[in-house]
């Protein structure tokens, strides 16, 4: 029963992924069309992630998929429309560059919609449904997971996926508007075991990749920071500086505890020796995360070369820190 039912959803999923992908092509879609030109999408690239468009009518969709012949009862399980006892049918996204969100199996489970230039909200992404679960599925696995590249690249957005696909990073990963959860780290597990965290930027994207290590680390996956500034995210650097250079961000990128460390340093003042030393002890708490004691010897020694600290100093912090947290 319940099994018969995701099929079905699946099946409206797909006819609604093909309706929005005929009519980026039809006139109706021009202006979505020429958004996607806008930001540098090649035909090829749209295509290939199944790009499309929602019409501008607020219920475009929902008489389409009537017409085929599906029920009320099951269109509004589908989370694409809501059904209104006096409006009747009523559309999730209306007016909206379209991008299908596929499982790893290439199976359409889901929507992003992008309002066209400006306007709020920015993104609307179809609800959790019986078919789509959002803390265990990532945009761009269907294509990720057959790279021949051996790392995975994790970033915020749909565009981000898409351009670094298009720059031929194949390998290029995103969540669907939610935060990094246990269930998406445990999926790339299957197919990775290294990830290149390639976040926006901005304060937001700082906060996510310290909330996504711990994260990607307990699932036993070795983590790496790219840096991509000065520009905002992977779609803005790459447009600016090309795939050559993101290669080099790559090649370039930073120790995941490194990176928390430098992060953790903006807490403190370095010029004065309070903060200083409160830095050095905050810093030794979390050498002592670390269960080897070479594994420990090794980031003692990365931190007192970077911080302008002895190494028999911090070793012996991290000793005293140590026996006194037990
Ligand atoms: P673009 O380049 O098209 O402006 P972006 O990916 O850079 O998009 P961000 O604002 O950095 O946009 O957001 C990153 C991701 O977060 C988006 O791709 C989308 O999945 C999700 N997101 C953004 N805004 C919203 C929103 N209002 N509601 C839900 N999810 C959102
Ligand atoms: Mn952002
Ligand atoms: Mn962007
Ligand atoms: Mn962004």
């Amino acid at each position: 029963e319940a099994a018969d039912r995701r099929s079905k959803l699946l099946e409206i999923n797909k006819v609604a992924a093909k309706y929005f992908y005929m009519l980026l092509r039809s006139p109706q879609g021009v202006h979505a069309l020429r958004y996607f030109e806008e930001r540098q999408l090649s035909k090829e690239t749209m295509q290939h992630f199944g790009l499309g468009y929602s019409n501008k009518f607020s219920d475009d969709l929902y008489q389409y998929l009537k017409k085929q012949g599906y029920e009320d009862d099951l269109l509004k399980d589908s989370g694409l429309v809501s059904i209104d006892e006096r409006r009747g049918g009523h559309d999730k996204f209306w007016n909206r560059a379209m991008f299908p969100i596929m499982d790893a199996n290439n199976r359409v489970i889901g929507f992003g919609g992008r309002v066209m230039g400006e306007g709020e909200p920015k993104y609307l992404n179809s609800p959790e449904t019986m078919i789509f679960d959002k803390s265990r599925n990532l945009y761009g696995l269907n294509f990720a997971r057959v790279s021949r590249r051996s790392h995975i690249l994790l970033c915020e957005g749909y565009m981000d996926v898409i351009a670094l696909h298009q720059a031929g990073f194949d390998n290029a990963v995103a969540s669907l508007g939610t935060s990094f959860t246990n269930g998406h780290a445990n999926l790339l597990k299957r197919y990775t075991k290294e990830v290149y965290l390639t976040f926006d930027s901005d304060g937001a994207g700082v906060k996510a990749a310290l909330r996504a290590i711990p994260i990607l680390k307990e699932a036993g996956l070795t983590a790496k920071v790219i840096n991509m500034r000065p520009y905002k995210d992977p779609d803005e650097f790459i447009k600016a500086l090309g795939a050559e250079e993101y290669q080099k961000r790559i090649d370039e990128a930073e120790n995941s505890f490194m990176f928390e460390v430098r992060m953790l340093e903006r807490d403190y003042d370095l010029s004065d020796p309070e903060s200083k030393t409160k830095f050095f002890y905050a810093v030794a708490q979390k050498i002592l995360n670390f269960e080897e004691e070479l594994e420990r010897e090794n980031y003692i020694e990365a931190v007192a070369a970077k911080y302008q600290i002895g190494f028999e100093q911090l070793r012996s912090v991290v000793r005293s820190e140590g026996t006194r947290g037990g």
